[in-house]
Formats: C-alpha cells, sequence, structure tokens
C-alpha cells in the first residue's frame, strides 16, 4: 500500500472535474511553495543560502510579486542580486580577454570561446528555480503513486476512466514513468491513456470549433454547450495551467 499522504491528494485531484488532476496537485504544490519561499523560509537558513544563489524562474517570481506584502521579496530580491553580482564578476575576467581577441579569417570573431563561457554561467542562472524543485520533486512521488493506484486500485480506475485525460505534459510524464513504476501493467495503461487522450482532445476540437461558430452571425441562437470556455480549457490541455497566483492571505 502506497502512502496516505500520497493517495489521499491523488484520490481528490480525480474527485475534481478537470482538464488535468494533476495539474490540479500541481497548483496547489506551487501555490505551497511560493507562499513558504515568502514566508517560513526567510527564518530557515539553508534555504536562504540556496535560494539566494539559484533564484526563481520567470513564472514563479510572476506568481510571488502577485502577493500583497512586497517586503519578504524585496527581502529574498535584495540577497539573491547579491549573489547575481558576483556571478557577472566572475566573467569578467573572461570578457577582458575577448575583448584583446583578434577576428580569425574569414572575419570569423575571435571571442566565441569566452562567449560560450559566459553564456554557460547565466544559462545555469536561468533554469534553477527554487519552486520548481520542490514542486517538482513532489510531482514524481504523485505520479508514481497515481500509477500505483490505476494498476492497484479497482476503485480509483473507475475514476480514471470517468476523468477528462492530463494535460499533454502530463501525458508524456506518466507514459515515461509507467515502466517503472508499474512494471508489468505498464502496457496496458499506456494504450488506456492514449485511448483517452484521443478521445479527450476530439471532444476539445468539437468544442472550440463550436466556439468560433458562434462568432458568426448566422449561429447566434446556437446553444454554447460546452464550447463557452473551450480556449482556457484547450489551452491547458495542450500547455498546462495558467491560473495565476491568488494571495488569499489579506498581509
Ligand atoms: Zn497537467
Ligand atoms: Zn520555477
Amino acid at each position: 500500500m502506497k502512502e496516505k499522504i500520497y493517495t489521499i491528494p491523488v484520490n481528490e485531484a480525480y474527485d475534481k472535474d478537470s482538464e488535468c488532476p494533476l495539474c490540479e496537485l500541481e497548483k496547489q504544490l506551487e501555490y505551497d511553495a511560493v507562499k513558504y519561499a515568502l514566508g517560513p523560509a526567510m527564518m530557515e537558513p539553508d534555504f536562504r543560502i540556496e535560494s539566494n544563489e539559484k533564484g526563481y524562474c520567470n513564472r514563479h517570481f510572476n506568481q510571488m510579486f502577485q502577493a500583497k506584502n512586497k517586503l519578504p521579496l524585496a527581502l529574498v530580491l535584495e540577497t539573491h542580486l547579491e549573489e547575481l553580482r558576483k556571478k557577472v564578476d566572475s566573467v569578467e575576467k573572461t570578457a577582458k580577454a575577448a575583448a584583446s581577441q583578434k577576428s580569425g579569417l574569414f572575419g570569423k570573431g575571435g571571442a566565441d570561446k569566452s562567449a560560450a563561457q559566459i553564456s554557460e554561467v547565466f544559462k545555469k542562472v536561468e533554469c534553477e528555480c527554487m519552486v520548481c524543485k520542490k514542486t517538482k520533486a513532489t510531482m514524481e512521488r504523485y505520479i508514481d503513486v497515481m500509477l500505483w493506484m490505476w494498476a492497484n486500485d479497482e476503485g480509483f480506475r473507475e475514476k480514471f476512466d470517468r476523468s477528462k485525460g492530463v494535460c499533454l505534459r502530463h501525458f508524456r510524464e506518466l507514459i515515461e514513468n509507467a515502466p517503472k513504476s508499474i512494471k508489468g501493467d505498464a502496457g496496458r495503461f499506456i494504450a488506456a491513456l492514449v485511448e483517452k487522450e484521443k478521445a479527450e482532445l476530439s471532444r476539445m476540437q468539437e468544442d472550440i470549433h463550436r466556439f468560433t461558430l458562434k462568432f458568426d452571425y448566422r449561429n447566434r441562437d446556437m446553444e454554447w454547450g460546452t464550447a463557452q470556455d473551450a480556449p482556457i480549457r484547450t489551452i491547458e490541455k495542450i500547455s498546462g495551467y495558467i491560473t495565476p497566483y491568488e494571495d488569499n492571505e489579506n498581509n
């Protein structure tokens, strides 16, 4: 039996009517991680050291910026900026060396190596994020547990059959993880998920088409059916949820 701290949230996410129950789980984890970064993390020296070094991606800085109280964010930014300035300092020598390099034959610049070295340092800055790191680790557990539940829990499998599938990113992640998580049952799961996704994307196509038809004046009396929110649901199906961070607290 898998740990209840994982099976309960997976069951609850599948109880909701959603385009992707895994996105529902991820949304909550992301919310909690952002809230933690701007609250309790301020008192955790180890977390602060790591977050000063790694920082946050654009999506998560964006969510942190939605929080009403800007002081914790400013404190995070201040110490992170210090680390970033050290990184700029660290490439200064390479940059100066580039300035003294001559162009090669056929007008090719002599700064290729320096440019690549500097770019490497800042590529790392771009792809590190404390919220992404925390969320990813727990999502891996949820995906493993969800696959186990599909293979071992009849009640859950019925919920899966009634669900609207998942977004395309989670579709790929489930397929990637199935052989490792449910071994002998992986083939059956993959076939069932692909069938489900096929049916759900076809439903989506009908809805988005119906949405476009409503803009024709001849169709003004046509019922919306389930098409009224088709653009947002289609985006969420294709690329995951886009709900902004909501600061529910009056802080
Ligand atoms: Zn998803
Ligand atoms: Zn992130």
